[in-house]
């Protein structure tokens, strides 16, 4: 007998029958002799709803009061999927983020977990009760609700199933599992048996959505091992692990995109040894993340520096250079939109010098042109025009193999 954490996203729960049919994953694990908790998101598209409504009242809501009414939306779905447990003859219990004892600090909006007392969890589990626990939200020391950030349920479910010292935390969602790439744009993109946590983490922060960054790293600091699988099929998904066995033979494991994205450059540069930090720092406090950054010092002692943003925030990051021209002495401002990176990830990589290469020859080979690079040990990142987005990831998808199904060693 173990303890079992589920996770059901909005789409899992989008309607009375499908918490109906969450209710029965969740009873078939308890009928196993599990202990089970589950943690669920807001039903369907509701957080956007209420995102939308708050706009209708002011185009500045207090990140405060934000969090109040995102809230409630995990707090809808905890109540009926308790109910449906219970008119099936089982046992629950719903929570919400604070009585389950989820504190975060207080950053409203964006709040890290910091600690979980799990003393409720345990003896409701103690008495036999399937515990519900509302996703994506906390409470900080004075007792101020609290969310985690778009899609943070999965982070509640790993860190409830890391506090709990879990057997296992299943993550069920829409999709199958975890995709060698995106399967509505590559139709031989296949589900992956296994991932190991440090890929996982990359392609989750290079855009494949199916998983919250920080719940990665979670399960990887707890070494908590997750399950990708569909709420709707009775098929494995995807588990992540330390190190995954299952796909042992592929060194490029996965490819991840993203478009919408413009780069900066920045030309004519007096290059100082500020100048870097003060471009950086006056983004930062605007809250623009910026991506990829290249810095070229010419002979005369002038600079450029590119670097890649989301295109939303291209417009305030110009505005932010124009502010400091006068601090940085430059000569021009120039960007370029609709753009897009494509990134292949693998661990096999560090052991396997030549991959990017590889990558290069084939994205010269289908004529697309490569604007920036980027590349950690076990990624590679190129950034090309958005045209060219998708016949870059299928002709690497192809390149390195990724359909064919690897044996288990
Ligand atoms: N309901 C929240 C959202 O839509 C959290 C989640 O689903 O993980 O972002
Ligand atoms: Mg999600």
């Amino acid at each position: 007998m173990g303890l079992i954490v589920q996770k059901f996203g909005g789409t899992s729960v989008g309607s009375a029958e499908k918490i109906q049919n969450a209710a029965n994953r969740a009873i078939a694990e308890k009928q196993k002799g599990h202990d089970v908790v589950v943690v669920v998101s807001a039903m369907g598209k509701s957080t956007d709803a209420l995102v939308n409504l708050a706009a209708e009242i002011t185009s500045e809501p207090s990140r405060r009061e934000m969090d109040m009414l995102l809230s409630t939306g995990e707090q809808v779905t905890i109540s009926l999927l308790a109910m449906a447990l219970q008119e099936k003859g089982y046992d629950a219990v719903s929570y919400t983020g604070w009585q389950a004892g989820v504190r975060t600090e207080a950053v409203h909006g964006n709040a890290r977990i910091t600690d979980i007392d799990i003393t409720a969890i345990r003896s409701q589990l103690a008495e036999g009760r399937i515990t519900v626990v509302a996703g994506f939200q906390g409470v900080t020391e004075d007792g101020g609700i609290t969310t985690l950030g778009r899609g943070g349920s999965d982070t509640t479910a790993v860190a409830l199933a890391a506090a709990l010292e879990a057997d296992k935390c299943d993550i069920y969602t829409d999709v199958p599992g975890v995709f060698t790439t995106d399967p509505r744009y590559v139709r031989s993109a296949r589900k992956l048996a296994g991932i190991s946590y440090d890929e996982m983490l990359e392609l989750a922060n290079l855009g494949a959505g199916v998983l919250h960054p920080r719940a990665v790293e979670f399960a990887k600091n707890y070494q908590v091992p997750l399950e990708v699988r569909s709420s709707t099929e009775h098929e494995a998904g995807t588990l992540i692990e330390e190190e995954s066995s299952m796909e042992q033979n592929l060194i490029v494991r996965g490819i991840a995109f993203e478009d919408q994205i413009t780069r900066v450059s920045v030309t004519g540069l007096a290059s100082g040894l500020t100048t870097l930090s003060t471009i950086f720092t006056a983004l930062a406090k605007r809250n623009i993340n910026v991506d990829i950054i290249i810095q070229t010092q010419s002979d005369d002692g002038e600079a450029d520096i590119s670097f890649s943003v989301k295109t939303e925030d291209a417009a305030q990051t110009v505005a932010v250079l124009e502010e400091y021209k006068n601090a940085l002495d430059y000569e021009k401002i120039e960007t370029e939109r609709k753009l897009a990176k494509v990134s292949i990830v693998g661990s096999g990589m560090v052991s396997n010098p030549g991959v990017a290469a590889d990558m290069f020859a084939v994205l010269a080979e289908k004529n697309v042109q490569v604007k920036m690079v980027s590349t950690s040990e076990i990624k590679v990142s190129a950034v090309v025009s958005e045209n060219d987005m998708v016949k870059a990831v299928e002709a690497l998808h192809n390149a390195f193999e990724l359909s064919k199904q690897p044996s288990a060693v």
